[in-house]
């Protein structure tokens, strides 16, 4: 944490990896854990899996509204992933930065590219990486929720979506989760501390030096 009387600005970090590697449950300990960061929750035309509630996990959008959306420039970014569009609302991401709130994001690397683009100073990109390809599809199947074909097609995507790690900043190899958690946290904290975001700095440094 920084210090309370210097302002800070918020942070994008962003999540990604081939389905499997075990981006969801790092997620889901960050912000468990870490009070200051939240979970930007995306919308996209799939259709719910068992589980999945509304506005929690996803907007579930029909094609018709998602392009709606576009048109009227409420998405920061938006991509069609395995035949499915997926969007991020603009709003909560704008208010959350400007309030100093860190927020995550679970995109693919299509949309880190766009929000490279538009707002590459907030952003910071993490790869995850799964241990091995035996290790992926392991976790694929465990999963359990995703019909045997749906599997199948994600294990082929796979390493054509690990080609991009060269556009991330920082790479996870996911082999053990509590590790795992705690490298992302070291880079959060990192990420916090850079002079850039903390905006507050110049009148605290101006009120150190009045009083010397
Ligand atoms: P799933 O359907 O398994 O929840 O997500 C499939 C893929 O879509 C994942 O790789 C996830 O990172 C990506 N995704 C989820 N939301 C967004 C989004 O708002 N924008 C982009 N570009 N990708 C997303």
């Amino acid at each position: 944490m920084n210090d309370p009387e210097i302002k800070r600005r918020g942070l994008m970090l962003v999540l990604s990896s081939p389905s499997g590697a075990g981006k969801t449950t790092l997620s889901r300990l960050l912000l468990a854990d870490d009070p200051n960061i939240t979970m930007s929750v995306s919308a996209t035309t799939r259709k719910p899996r068992p589980g999945e509630e509304e506005g929690v996990d996803y907007y579930f959008l029909s094609t018709e509204d998602f392009g709606l959306k576009v048109n009227r420039g409420e998405f920061l970014e938006h991509a069609k992933v395995f035949d499915n569009y997926y969007g991020t609302p603009r709003g909560p991401v704008e208010e959350a930065l400007s309030d100093g709130r860190d927020v995550l994001f679970d995109i693919d690397w299509q949309g880190t590219q766009q929000l490279m683009e538009s707002a590459e100073d907030d952003l910071v990109r993490v790869f995850i990486l799964p241990p091995s390809g035996q290790e992926l599809e392991m976790r694929l199947k465990k999963r359990a929720q995703d019909p045997p074909e749906v599997v199948a097609s994600r294990m082929a995507k796979a390493s054509d979506e690990i080609s991009h790690y060269t556009d991330y900043d920082y790479i996870i190899v996911n082999e053990d989760v509590d590790m795992s958690l705690a490298r992302l946290k070291s880079i959060l904290t990192a990420e916090r501390l850079k002079r850039k975001r903390q905006v507050g700095l110049s009148n605290f440094v101006r009120g150190l030096q009045q009083a010397l």
